[in-house]
């Protein structure tokens, strides 16, 4: 039984498209086609094309998790879609029989001046830690959001495994956590194809355009496919699929670093160890997951021209990263590297998303410029991108993300 009381429990209440094509199988792609079928209760047709196949590890999509948090910054929109989401990844793991979010809390770090790279990452286009987070602060106050801002002593008081010397302030975000994102992609699919969803791994779309009162897909073994309207959610191949939207992304390799636990490791556990961000450094980790201790530096760490061009990161920035989290998280200063994956972020020029239509018709509809931050908001930019094409209508709360 599908969880009642969330978004896609509500029909359409207009279905103007009946055959709406998505391109694109990570976590915004599979989230539109599964709202796209369950929201248009079997009267639209669903088609999902993947080049490769969901959950394939070169999308940005495919990792052991992604950090959920409320505390997201100053833009109101995103506060009141951190709910949603929350409530809409709680439903998809109850349906699929299995939870996908885990409510761990974060702690949100400043740490002391000396010797910190303060770089910023976390709080762009903000150019300092302080402003962003009065304002991020405001914003949670505003939505009655709740958190608290607490002293290093506090802090470790209520986790002794942070070193408090090294830090200025936190704040706590009571209802972040995790969500388990290759396995939440899969849930979204396993779902979406109950649902209807006709599910085309290994086609590569090579070009979009409206034609008509509908759209015309090529696929690159030659076939020709059409829509009333497409949701185009590829990320950093999008200037490849949709040239109208070149220099709108910039792609940045993003490595993340998997350490082995040290030998006494319940104090890094789910449950004893929050999520962190230093709001510093902008270096972050999450507790142990799949035995696991995953850490990172937000910043981008090489501009690319396209995903292929990503490469190993050298040793010396894993020692870094580790270091730097080390000062603040005593646990996870010289541990072992077991390994890594370069990622990469789809960069919108603000930093902002980009949720969007190419024509004034709204038949091509396209959601990328995620810039690191859109997992969590995975169910819903599916559902805004979905229901946008079936309506043929923006949703109202998506006007501020237009292409800028
Ligand atoms: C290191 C890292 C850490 C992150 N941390 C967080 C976090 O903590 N919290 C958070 O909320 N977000 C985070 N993000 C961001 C988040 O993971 C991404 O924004 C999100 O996964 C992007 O999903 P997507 O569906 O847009 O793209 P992807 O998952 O990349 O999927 C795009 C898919 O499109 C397919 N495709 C491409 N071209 C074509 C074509 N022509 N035809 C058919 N298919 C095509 C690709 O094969 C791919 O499967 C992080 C990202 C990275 C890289």
């Amino acid at each position: 039984m599908r969880e009642k009381g969330n978004i896609l429990d509500a029909p359409y209440k207009r279905v103007e498209r009946r055959e709406v094509a998505v391109v694109g199988g990570g976590i915004v792609g599979v989230s539109a086609a599964y709202a796209a079928a369950v929201r248009g209760e079997g009267k639209v047709r669903v088609s999902l094309y993947e080049a490769s196949e969901v959950g394939h590890t070169g999308a940005a999509s495919a990792d052991l998790n992604r950090v959920f948090r409320f505390l997201s910054g100053p833009d109101p929109t995103l506060t009141v879609w951190s709910g949603e989401a929350r409530d809409l990844w709680v439903a998809l793991g109850r349906e699929w029989g299995s939870p996908v979010f885990h409510q761990t809390g974060l702690a949100l770090l400043v740490e002391r001046g000396d010797g910190v790279e303060t770089t910023g990452g976390h709080v762009y286009p903000y150019d300092s830690a302080a402003s962003w987070l009065e304002d991020a602060l405001r914003c949670m106050d505003e939505h009655g959001a709740p958190y608290q801002r607490v002293s290093p002593a506090e802090l470790v008081e209520r986790y002794p495994q942070f070193r408090g010397a090294a830090l200025n302030e936190a704040v706590i975000d009571p209802q972040a956590g995790y969500v388990e994102a290759s396995r939440a992609v899969a849930a979204t699919l396993d779902l979406g194809l109950k649902a209807g969803v006709e599910y085309h791994p290994g086609v590569e779309i090579t070009s979009v355009e409206s034609v008509g009162d509908g759209c015309r897909l090529l696929a690159a073994d030659g076939r020709e496919m059409r829509a009333d309207a497409v949701v185009v959610a590829v990320n950093g191949w999008t200037e490849g699929l949709l040239p109208q939207l070149k220099g709108a992304l910039t792609l940045t390799e993003q490595p993340l670093i998997y350490l082995r636990p040290p030998e006494d490791s319940s104090i890094l556990m789910p449950g004893n160890l929050p999520m962190y961000i230093s709001l510093t450094s902008d270096c972050y980790g999450f507790p142990i997951v799949g035995g696991e201790l995953k850490i990172a530096d937000d910043n981008a760490f090489r501009t690319i021209g396209h995903p292929d061009e990503r490469q190993d990161p050298p040793r010396e920035h894993l020692e870094r990263v580790v270091s730097t989290v080390g000062k603040f998280l005593p646990s996870v200063a010289g541990a072992v590297v077991e390994r890594t994956h370069t990622c990469f972020y789809d960069r919108s020029k603000d930093g902002r998303f980009l949720l969007d239509a190419l024509d004034g018709e709204a038949r091509i509809i396209y959601g990328c410029g995620m810039s690191g931050r859109a997992f969590k908001f995975g169910p819903v930019l599916g559902e805004r991108l979905a229901r946008f094409a079936v309506e043929g209508e923006r949703p109202s709360d998506i006007k501020e993300f237009r292409a800028r």
